[in-house]
């Protein structure tokens, strides 16, 4: 069996502080890892590191885990440029662009699909993002919703199921008959490909009642929840996901006491309602960002995400999300690297991914940067040098 020493590195990110590691990252210096059949299999002094077929350099680089990016619309035709350009030459963003995607999506072809779905998730890797979800809703209808998650789950386990992300312009005014259809054929062609079912609760897309609905029947389809929620404005979408056990509720924008309350109070539990924040969102629509501190301050479980889609955030970068969370929601850079990488896995439930021990998948990421400190302090610098996906390394050195 093949094996892959990486040494000289820097500092270790481990995201396990029980480990011996310092502070809340479980920070390791003087450490090697080394890597078997795609899992990590052994982390110590370095001194001590163990005979390997292969070794890679960290050059006193930082070693992270691999960004978990637990929020991304990927699976589209076209793009939005024009209405970015308008938008920040002063007109409001209203969602109602994501039916000028839907249409491009209906008529792309399905390579057409897979190429942007493959460019976009490799752009990803590039900046350390290991593991993926990737969502629907461009396609709203039964043939192409199934589609979309045909070709998402060829890039990842982590698919999700949006039919519920607009009412097409075929259902303008009937959106009980479209959540029907969601609800029934729709979910029935989806649910093969699909791990999770989320619902975009928001005025002018479906109401909580809609919300309600679909995440029942995919529930009991057997598929996880998630929720886009308390986005463009105050509403019921958090409370929602939390009464209903949901792994994430995200942009979480516009939130009330009870709204912080309700994701605390679920915050001690095995499997908490995480708060995934996609400050991409708020940079490209240029809103006011969600409220990072007062979720910590309070206890809640926290991840971040691109949210990268066409339209309200067209950003692959998690690097970008970490720098923008640090400068515009005032969380700290340790905070923010947790967010990233352990925060996602939790949005996801994955206890495999978004931290670094004996046993969990070797996903990983060298910096050019002695630190994780750099991801927020040099904004905007291609800093990841390497990235190790299931073992394998993704870059040429
Ligand atoms: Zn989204």
């Amino acid at each position: 069996m093949s094996s892959l020493l990486v040494d000289n590195i820097g500092e270790l990110v481990t995201n396990v502080p029980a480990a011996g590691g310092e502070g809340p990252l479980g920070l390791r210096r003087g450490v090697a890892l080394l890597v078997e059949a795609g899992r990590v299999v052994w982390i110590g002094p370095a001194r001590y590191a163990p005979a390997a077929d292969r070794r890679i350099d960290a050059e006193g680089g930082a070693v992270l885990p691999g960004f978990v990016d637990s929020h991304a619309h990927l699976v589209f035709a076209g793009d939005r440029a024009a209405e970015f350009a308008a938008r920040m030459a002063g007109e409001p963003y209203t969602g109602g662009g994501i039916r000028t995607t839907v249409g491009a999506t209906r008529a792309a072809s399905d390579d057409d699909l897979r190429d942007t779905v493959g460019r976009l998730r490799e752009e990803a890797m590039r900046q350390g993002t290991t593991t993926m979800e990737i969502k629907s809703g461009y396609g709203l209808t039964v043939a192409d919703e199934a589609r979309s998650l045909r070709i998402a789950a060829e890039v990842t386990a982590e698919t999700t199921f949006l039919g519920a992300h607009v009412v097409p312009a075929e259902y303008a005014g009937r959106p009980d008959d479209y959540v029907g259809l969601v609800c029934g054929p729709m979910l029935t062609a989806a649910a093969p490909y699909a791990r999770w079912v989320d619902v975009f609760c928001e005025r002018g897309a479906f109401d909580a009642d809609h919300a309600r609905a679909i995440l029942t029947v995919g529930q009991a389809a057997g598929l996880g929840l998630r929720l886009h929620a308390n986005q463009l404005g105050p509403g019921p979408g958090v409370r929602l996901g939390v009464e209903l056990g949901a792994a994430s509720v995200d942009h979480c924008t516009h939130l009330s006491d009870a709204d912080v309350d309700a994701l605390a109070g679920a915050a001690g539990t095995d499997d908490p309602t995480v708060a995934t924040l996609l400050p991409g969102a708020e940079f490209s629509t240029r809103s006011p960002y969600p409220d990072a501190r007062r979720l910590l301050d309070a206890g809640v479980t926290v991840a971040l995400a691109t949210d990268c889609n066409p339209g309200s955030s067209y950003t692959s970068s998690m690097p970008f999300c970490v720098a923008l969370a640090v400068r515009e929601m005032r969380m700290t850079p340790a905070e923010a690297v947790w967010a990233a990488t352990a925060g996602g896995a939790r949005a996801l439930r994955r206890t495999d991914v978004g931290l670094l021990r004996p046993g969990v998948r070797a996903d990983l990421m060298i910096l050019d940067a002695p630190s994780h400190l750099h991801l927020a302090y040099r904004p905007g610098v291609p800093l990841v040098r390497q990235v190790l996906h299931n073992g394998v390394p993704q870059c040429r050195l």
